[in-house]
C-alpha cells in the first residue's frame, strides 16, 4: 500500500537517503526542512519524481499536512553546527518534538524520532543498552544536543502513555556515508576530505577514544523496519554497528585506504567528548531482526569515492562554503 510519508530533515545526510528509500518502496514523499545544514543537492536527484514533494520550514514552527507516518530528523547533528546556535538546537529538537507530536496525535499518524547515542554522555556502561541512563553533563558544550534529545524522548514518551500517539524511538549512533556534509567536523568526513587533499589529519586527544561507525545503509534499513513494528513497540532502540575503533586506527585506516601524503597532527580534545562508545543492538536483533552488514572497510571505501568525485566537482565549493 502506498503511504504519504514526512520526513524532517530529509534534505541532510541521513534523512536523503531514507527519502530515497522510502521512494524505491513506493511511497510519497514529503521532505521538509529549513537547510540550515542540509543542501537542494542531497534531493535534487528526487526532484523529477511526482511522489516526492519538498517544503521550506522550520521545524520550531507548527505545520499541518495529512500524512500516514512521520520521521522526525530535523535537527543539525554535528557538534560544530549544533554549536553554532545551541539555544536554536534545544527548540528544534524539543519544539520539534512538540509539533511533530501534536501533528501525529490530531492526524493519528505514526511518528519516528531520530534520537542519538549521544544521550548516554560519556557513558559509564559499555557497551551501552537501552537501559542505561547515561551521563550527560547538563550546563556543557553538548548539552544542547544531548538534553534537547533527550527532553525530545520525554516528550516522545508522554504522548504515548498521556495520548495514545503511536510513537518510535531510536537511538542512533555513529553514522558515516556519502552525502555527510564535507565541512561539518565530524571525524568520518574530516579525515576523508583531509586525506585527500593531502592535509594534515587532525586528531583529537591521543585518538585512543573510540567510536562504532555503521554505515547509512544499514541505518536506512532499521529506520523502515522499525516503523514497521507493532504500536506495543516504542522502543527506545539503540541502532548502530558495535565494531568499536579507536580514533587513532580509522585515521590510520584511511590514510593507508586513500594512500595520502598527509600526517597525524595532535590537537587538544574538546570538551566533554565521549571517551569510547558502543551499542549493545541485542534489543535491535530482537525486536527488528535488524543488525549491520557493512564492514567498516567497505563503507569507507564507499564514502571516501563520493568525496573524491565531490571534490573534483566545480559546483563544490559553491554548494557547501557559501552560507
Ligand atoms: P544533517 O545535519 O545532515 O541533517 C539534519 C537536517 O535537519 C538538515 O537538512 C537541516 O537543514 C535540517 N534542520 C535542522 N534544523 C532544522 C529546523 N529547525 N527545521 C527544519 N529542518 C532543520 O544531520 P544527519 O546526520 O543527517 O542527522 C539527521 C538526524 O539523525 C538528526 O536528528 C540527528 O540528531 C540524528 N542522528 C545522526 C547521527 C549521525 O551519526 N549522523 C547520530 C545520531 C543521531
Ligand atoms: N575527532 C577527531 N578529529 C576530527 C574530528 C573529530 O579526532 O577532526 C574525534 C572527536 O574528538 C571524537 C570522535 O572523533 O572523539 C568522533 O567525533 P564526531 O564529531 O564525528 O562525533 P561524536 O563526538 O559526536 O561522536
Amino acid at each position: 500500500m502506498r503511504k504519504r510519508v514526512l520526513v524532517t530533515g530529509g534534505a541532510g545526510f541521513i534523512g536523503s537517503h531514507l527519502c530515497e528509500r522510502l521512494l524505491s518502496n513506493g511511497h510519497e514523499v514529503i521532505m521538509l526542512d529549513n537547510y540550515f545544514t542540509g543542501s537542494k543537492e542531497n534531493i535534487v536527484h528526487l526532484m523529477d519524481n511526482p511522489y516526492f514533494e519538498m517544503v521550506r520550514h522550520d521545524i520550531t514552527q507548527p505545520f499541518f499536512i495529512e500524512v500516514d507516518e512521520i520521521y522526525n530528523l530535523a535537527c543539525p547533528a554535528s557538534p560544530i553546527h549544533y554549536q553554532y546556535n545551541p539555544i536554536k538546537t534545544v527548540k528544534t529538537s524539543v519544539m520539534g518534538a512538540v509539533n511533530m507530536l501534536g501533528l501525529a496525535k490530531r492526524i493519528k499518524a505514526k511518528v519516528l524520532q531520530a534520537s542519538t547515542s549521544e544521550v548516554y554522555g560519556d557513558p559509564e556502561v559499555h557497551p551501552q543498552k537501552e537501559n542505561y541512563w547515561g551521563n550527560v553533563n547538563p550546563i556543557g558544550k553538548r548539552a544542547c544536543y544531548d538534553e534537547g534529545k533527550r527532553a525530545a524522548e520525554t516528550l516522545f514518551m508522554n504522548y504515548y502513555h498521556q495520548n495514545n500517539v503511536r510513537i518510535k524511538i531510536m537511538r542512533i549512533f555513529n553514522t558515516y556515508g556519502p552525502r555527510m556534509h564535507p565541512n561539518d567536523g565530524r571525524v568520518v568526513s574530516n579525515f576523508i576530505v583531509q586525506a585527500l587533499r593531502n592535509e594534515d589529519i587532525t586528531l583529537f586527544g591521543d585518538g585512543s577514544q573510540t567510536r562504532s561507525f555503521q554505515y547509512i545503509d544499514d541505518l536506512v534499513e532499521a529506520f523502515i523496519r522499525l516503523m514497521d513494528t507493532g504500536d506495543d513497540f516504542t522502543g527506545p532502540v539503540n541502532i548502530g554497528n558495535p565494531g568499536e575503533f579507536t580514533i587513532k586506527e580509522l585515521a590510520e585506516k584511511i590514510i593507508e585506504m586513500t594512500g595520502t601524503r598527509s600526517k597525524i597532527h595532535y590537537k587538544p580534545l574538546p570538551n566533554d567528548d565521549p571517551m569510547k562508545r558502543k551499542p549493545d543492538i541485542s534489543l535491535a536483533k530482537d525486536k527488528l531482526n535488524w543488525e549491520p552488514e557493512v564492514v567498516l572497510e567497505n563503507g569507507l571505501k564507499k564514502t571516501i569515492e563520493y568525496f573524491d568525485e565531490l571534490l573534483k566537482n566545480s559546483k563544490y565549493e559553491d554548494t557547501y562554503y557559501r552560507r
